[in-house]
Order: C-alpha cells, then structure tokens, then sequence
C-alpha cells in the first residue's frame, strides 16, 4: 500500500500567492519577482506534500486556473506573455466563469467552436519525466464537457480530434494522473462510448496513465475497467456508492485502485479505524490499493497551525489538507498493523450542543413551513402596504466597499479605534448611502452592507455554534479567497444581529428599507458543515434563527425583507437522483424563514438565471420577489422562466455588475421591453444583477442614474399607451 495525494491548496499558508499575483498586477512586484515568489510557494507544496506521502503529482500548480490553463496548452487561446495570460483571466478579454461541479470553485469556461481543431503547445506542458511523480492534467473529456461553444452533438467528433494532442504529451510523459471528476456527472451512453473509445486510442501500452475521479461515485465504473488505465481514482468519502459497486462487480486485478478516503470537501478530522475498514473491505475485492484524499484538497484551508485561537476541543476534530496528509501517512501505518500512537481524536464530543435548538426544531410542523396566504392573497396585501410605483427599482444590497470602509473594519478588529467609533462610522455610511439612493431617485432602498466583509462570514460571527476561522482562506477564484465557517454546534441566535442598522437605515427615509439576510443553504454550501446530524437539521436551526430576527424586523416597522440565496444552485448535487432529497430541505428552510406576517414582501436573490432545469423547485420557495441576472443571458432564460409558469414578480438584473462597463439608458430599456413581452408588467422590478460591494462609486453613481432614468421612461411610456 502506499500514500498518495493530490490538489493541495496553492494559496500558501499566509496567502503567498494572492500577494505575489496582486502584487504584480498593482506593480509593485516585477513580474521576474511574482514568478520567483510562486516558484518558492510551489516547491514548499511539494516539500509539504514529501513529509507525509509517498506519491503526488506535479505540474499541479498555475497562476489563475487550471481550465484557463489547459485552454491554452490545446490552443484554444493563444497567449504571448503573463500580461496576455492575465488579460484572458480579468481584463477586457476575460472568459466568463462559473462554479467548478458542485464546489463553490469558479473556473474559466473556454468557448471551442464545432470546427475546432486542438494543437499541443509544448510551452504550456509544466513538469519533467519523473518516475513515481506523475504529471497533472486535465483530462479531455472534462475539459470538453465544461467548456461551452459547440453543438452538443458534436461532443464525440471534437473529442476525438484531441487524441493526436494527447498521444503527444504520453509520448514525452510515461506517468500522468488525469482528472476526469465529469466522470462523476450523469452521462448518457454517447458520452461513456465517446471517452472509451478515446482512450482506448490514446494510451499506449507501456505509459502509467491514473485515471481520477471525485465528488461522487462513478455510475458506469465496470466501462473504466477495460481501458488502459494502470489507476483507477474513486471517491469514497462523497461517492459512497463506490464502495458498493466494487463490493458487487470487483476490480480488475491489473489496475491499483486509488481509494480515496479522508475528505477533500470537508474539515472533520478522519476516524482513522473506521477509514481502516473501508481499506479493508475494499481488499477482498481489491489486489493493489493506494489511499489518497477523497476529491483534491484546495477545498480545504491549508493547515491548522495557522488557527491557534480555536479551542483545544475543535482543534481534536479538525483537519485542513496538512492535517490530510498526515492522516494519510497514519491510516497507511494502521493498515499494516503498526501501532499509532498519536493521539488522533476524531471522537465527536457534546461540544456545542444546545437542547432548546433541539427541542425547537423538533416541535417544528407542517404549518411552520406553508405559508398561510397564496401569493396572490400577499400580493394584494403588500401592495397596498407598499404602494409602488410601476416597474420599481432597487438595489441588490451591498454598496461599495472601499478602500476606507475596509481600513475602519481592520482598525476596528485590531482595536485601533472602539466598538462605538465603528459603529458611529458605519452609520455615517448608512446616512450618506439613504441621501444618495433617494437622490437618485429608487424606489427600495438598502442599508449598504458596509459593515459586513462576507455575507456568509457576517452571521457566522453572530451566530452561536458556528466557528470562524483567522487564516482559513480557500480560494473561490483566481486570487479571491474567502474563509468558510465552521458550523460545528447547535446554532442559536444571541441577540439581533442585522436590525441596528436596518433600522437606522429606515429610520432615515419615508421609503421602504429592505432587512438583507443571507439564506440558510447559501449559509450552509459557503460553510464546512458538521456531519454528525443531518445536514437539513442544520438548516433548521439556521432557518429558525433567521426567522426570529425578520420577526424583530416586522417590530421595528420593516415591510420587505431579502433572503439572499445564490448558492442554492451551486450546491445541488451533481447526480439528478439525488435532487428530491437536497431540494425537499432547501425549499423547506427557505420556506421555514420566510413564514412570516403575509403583508411583509419577501423578496431573494440569485445572481444567475439558469435555473431553467431547477425552476420547479424554485418556484416551491413561494418568495414575492426574486431578482436576477438578465443583462447577459437575456431573453431565452426568461422565456423558459415564463413558459414554466412562473407567477411572481421578477426583478431583472439589467445591469450586469461584474463588468466595469457603465450600461446605457437605451440599453437597460430595451432589456425592460423585452422583458415585459415575456411578463406582465406589474411584476417587473428593476435593478442591477448583483450587489454593488466590489464596485467603485463612479460606475454605480453613473449606472444607477442610468437605470432610474430606464425604468422612469418606460413607466411614463407605458402610461401613455
Ligand atoms: N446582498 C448581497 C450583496 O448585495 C448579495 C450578494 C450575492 O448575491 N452574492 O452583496
Ligand atoms: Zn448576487
């Protein structure tokens, strides 16, 4: 048996690479200094990877992305120089991204047309020929089934063109681990045939080709067992169905398989005897096993000996991907029968618990989750409360976050200026930020957000039963990281934790104030969650908490209350059979939050509008309001949105705020008029697609006029029909 491991975070213990990358996109680093900076950051990867395991691969690593990355290496895009790199990850040739499976990763998406034709550029192949050490890539299957641009039937054909490429790299490379976690999607018998037959084609004889899979079991595990692989990668932490097909089908014996088994997606610190089991259940069916993490690792911090403030107690049951590492090292020790002596205390303490939670999740029923009113019964209640005009506009929630509003937060947490000095401050923010919206004339104002760093984050600190972390940082996309919360206890709601400001903010305005509450999925999907009680528990208690601050919310006099869920996409699971299950407690905690006094609008928020496959379950969250991207994929979505009946009112994204771009008055009317072609036009609200929090003020003073101005000529347009 031996040790292998894959996918360590590239961030660096103290954010190295985001540093060294901005560094030099601000120029204050040369890019010889960037490029030294990442060569040490690797080499310390493979030094930490070399302490506990026996095997990994390299050529891992990459200045942005991976997808990005392997674009180019078949020539999708041609790039020059680091600037040209850079330029297709975020400047005015960015590729679009959208999140990696099921992980709350974003990759680049290429775009290949039917007609492409892919050629190896050696300069993009990392890494040297190194027996035991094989080479990282991407394996074409995956890359082609998540880029976009071609015709789906056209899915073998342009497969198949990219064997002579990859004949060419396994005849410079005799070892290379593949990444292939589409192999994990639902694929239909076109697509099984059309990867097995190219890889039957490309791989010869005598090259050691490691095939990897993970997030979830491979449905059609028997195909792989034919092709030239020397390895096979599974995933037996999130696609527990391996083990069951192994145990009834077998594994060839001329393949190792590659168990995956201490988990890559979540904290919990592995118990070690019972990873000892599954090794050995997989042995009776198995002759050569390796053990390696359960999917790659940069969904985890990098190590705990950044986190000294947790307390002894969670210390015992955590693990980042050192922690994994050593695990490893350890489970192998077990299983041949040596004596671990490290203390590894995976046990599950009654750290955390709370019996009210409990007990009030337990008393929840049937009424707790079904609104008492239709929509339509709210719908006349609230507008009579709001009294709107038509097409009203609003704001997503956040306002720019600045230079200054983030220098008062990290003065206020090193505790530079007090408790009282930053709240003053921020309500300074909050006062400027009402003035400003009603000067600009909308019609739903938002407090800002100024006081939060991360939506997600913001409550977890308030939150009882959830644990943040200082140094945690897991990148979500090229340099942009964030740290996902621990939820490891019964969570409880302390005090209020949003409605000073939401009622100061109302306080200073005739116009409705929407209260801005993050969901309990989008909570859930950016936090690590404990495993110990189901996770729709979790969402309860999340829900509950949730629900009692809209009920201070309703006390202080608010009409419409946002329930931001842009993860709920993202976190439905890979496998169709298994989204009845997910969706059934989604929807039931959203609903579980929002069952409040029908007269108060509820409004949520997703940043996108592909959820043609997802609407049915969407429309089950019975919200008033949802507001969503429509400034970039238009009116295709929202015809699919109208034909599956959809019966709510809608707030059109018309301004798309990831671009820098300032939207045009014509341009955001025309979006509005097509629009009202699909929906009725009492139902349509307008405004930008996300929140504004990573914006300037210049853009969004400019936009925000702009979008008024639409929605105020089409209102008068309207009434003179
Ligand atoms: N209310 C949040 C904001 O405006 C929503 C962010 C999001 O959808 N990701 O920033
Ligand atoms: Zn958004």
């Amino acid at each position: 048996m031996k040790t292998y491991a894959y996918g360590f975070p590239r961030i660096g213990k103290k954010r190295e690479f985001k540093k060294l990358i901005e560094g030099y996109w601000k120029k204050d680093l040369s890019e010889k200094d960037m490029l030294d900076g990442l060569k040490a950051l690797e080499s310390g990867i493979e030094n930490t990877y070399k302490k506990d395991v026996e095997s990994y691969p390299q050529a891992e690593f990459t200045l942005y992305d991976k997808m990005l990355d392997t674009a180019l290496l078949y020539s999708v895009y041609t790039v020059e120089n680091t600037a040209e790199y850079f330029d297709l990850c975020r400047g005015k040739n960015a590729l679009k991204m959208t999140k990696w499976f099921n992980t709350n990763y974003h990759y680049l998406v290429p775009v290949l047309t039917d007609n492409f034709n892919p050629q190896l550029k050696r300069e993009h192949l990392g890494g040297k020929e190194e027996p035991g050490s094989p080479l990282y890539l991407i394996g074409c299957f995956t890359f082609l089934k998540l880029s976009k641009g071609y015709e789906r039937d056209k899915f073998r054909e342009l497969l198949l063109r990219f064997a002579p490429c990859f004949r060419e790299i396994l005849s410079q490379f005799k070892n290379v681990h593949i990444d292939e976690p589409a192999f994990v999607m639902d694929l239909d018998m076109e697509e099984i045939d059309a990867f097995r037959e190219f890889y039957r084609e490309v791989i010869p004889e005598e090259t050691n080709v490691t095939l990897m899979t993970y997030y979830d079991s491979v449905d059609f595990l028997e195909k792989l067992y034919d092709l030239p692989f020397k390895a096979i990668g599974l995933d037996f932490v999130n696609g527990k169905e391996n083990l069951n097909i192994i145990q009834e089908k077998g594994f060839p014996d001329d393949k190792t398989l590659i168990a995956g088994i201490v988990d890559g997606r979540n904290v919990w610190r592995s118990h070690l005897e019972e990873t000892k089991n599954i090794v050995e259940k997989l042995s009776q069916k198995v002759k050569k096993i390796h053990i390696s993490n359960a999917g790659p690792l940069y969904h985890l911090p990098v190590s705990l000996d950044e986190e000294k403030s947790i307390p002894v107690e969670m210390r015992g049951r955590l693990s980042f991907a050192e922690e994994r590492l050593k695990e490893l090292s350890l489970i192998k020790k077990l299983c041949e029968g040596e004596d671990v002596k490290e203390s590894w205390n995976s046990k599950i303490t009654d750290f955390g618990i709370n019996k009210n939670v409990h007990k009030r999740v337990a008393s929840l029923d049937e009424k707790d989750f079904q609104k008492e009113l239709s929509y339509f019964e709210r719908n006349t209640l609230q507008r009579n409360e709001l009294d709107l005009p038509l097409f009203p506009t609003t704001t997503i929630g956040s306002y720019p976050q600045t230079a200054e509003v983030r220098k008062m937060r990290s003065h206020f947490r090193k505790g530079d200026i007090t408790e009282k000095e930053y709240g003053e401050y921020v309500k300074t923010e909050i006062q400027k930020l009402i003035r400003f919206q009603e000067d600009i004339g909308l019609d739903v104002l938002v407090h800002g957000e100024f006081e939060r760093t991360d939506m997600v984050e913001f409550f977890a600190e308030k939150l009882e039963g959830i644990l943040t972390t200082k140094n945690g940082w897991i990148i979500s996309y090229g340099t942009r990281c964030y740290r996902p919360p621990i939820i490891y206890g019964d969570v409880s709601r302390i005090d209020p934790m949003t409605t000073e400001e939401i009622f100061y903010a109302q306080s200073l305005t005739d116009k409705p104030v929407k209260g801005m509450l993050t969901g309990p999925v989008t909570i859930i999907a950016w936090s690590f969650v404990r495993r110990d009680i189901p996770t729709y528990d979790v969402a309860f208690q999340l829900a509950l908490c949730l629900r009692d601050e809209i009920m201070d919310y309703i006390k202080g006099g608010i009409k419409i209350v946002q329930i931001d869920e842009p993860a709920i996409r993202e976190k439905t699971p890979i496998k169709k059979r298994k989204w009845n299950d997910y969706f059934c407690w989604a929807v039931q905690a959203f609903k579980l939050v929002s069952n409040v006094d029908p007269a108060i609008q509820i409004h949520t928020h997703m940043c996108y509008s592909e959820f043609g496959e997802i609407l049915t379950y969407i429309k089950q969250m019975d919200f008033d309001v949802i507001s969503i991207e429509a400034s970039r994929s238009r009116l295709d979505i929202l015809e699919n949105i109208q034909k599956e009946g959809f019966n709510r009112q809608i707030g059109l994204g018309v301004w798309d705020i990831h671009s820098p771009a300032v939207p045009s008055i014509e341009f955001m009317k025309n979006v509005i008029k097509e629009a009202c072609k699909v929906f009725q036009k009492e139902n349509i609200w307008i405004n930008p697609d996300c929140g504004l929090k990573t914006r300037g003020w210049e853009e969004v003073t400019l936009s925000l006029k702009n979008l008024v101005s639409a929605a105020k000529k089409i209102r008068e347009e309207e009434l003179a029909l």
